[in-house]
């Protein structure tokens, strides 16, 4: 697959599944974490889709096209791996949609993000919050739900957080 079909592929899959998280928060009470603003296409397409939602975007060095900047309330900047960790007492059980886009071609820094989401996310999410994420977390409270059918499988990752013990999202990885 050519460079330009699987960054088609990545964008068309991210819409799609920001739309599907959108409709399952709606009418649920939260606030939505998105990190990674980079160029600000996911931030405007979820302001877009929730208006009056209060989104805080999580950046280290932000630099968005200017229709695209949360304004400063919003705009937590430092990298993730701080200010995360301080976000928990303000916002703990209050996250009801958080969308990781931290990615880059660094595979290794990308796992490691990874497990560091993984150990960190737990206390912010609301009962039944929505993740959405790429690369996969290791969530075992939650249970990975199913991409919409235009999206590639392992294309994005999609999760539904409960607050009791579910079936690691690992087993039901391995069902579809
Ligand atoms: N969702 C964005 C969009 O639609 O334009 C693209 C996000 S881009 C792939 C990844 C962003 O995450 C970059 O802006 C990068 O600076 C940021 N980032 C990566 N690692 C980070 C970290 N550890 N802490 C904070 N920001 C980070």
């Amino acid at each position: 697959m050519s460079r330009l079909d699987s960054f088609i592929n990545r964008v068309i899959a991210q819409r799609e599944c920001l739309n599907a998280a959108c409709a399952e928060i709606a009418g649920r009470e939260g606030v939505v974490f998105e990190l990674g603003l980079g160029n600000g296409r996911t931030f405007d397409h979820l302001r877009e889709r929730l208006p009056g939602r209060e989104i805080f975007v999580f950046e280290r060095s932000p630099a968005a096209h200017p229709k695209s900047m949360p304004d400063e309330a919003h705009l937590i900047i430092g990298d993730v791996t701080k200010t995360l960790p301080a976000a928990v007492e303000r916002f703990a059980g209050r996250v009801v949609l958080l969308h990781s886009d931290l990615g880059s071609a660094d595979l290794e820094e990308n796992a490691r993000l990874a497990r560091f989401l993984s150990g960190t996310i737990p206390p912010l999410l609301a009962e039944g919050a929505i993740v959405l994420c790429d690369p996969a977390l290791d969530l075992p409270r939650a249970e990975r739900l199913q991409l919409p059918p235009t999206v590639q499988k392992d294309r994005y990752y999609m999760y539904r957080w409960k607050m009791r013990a579910a079936q690691p999202a690992s087993a039901i990885q391995e069902s579809f």
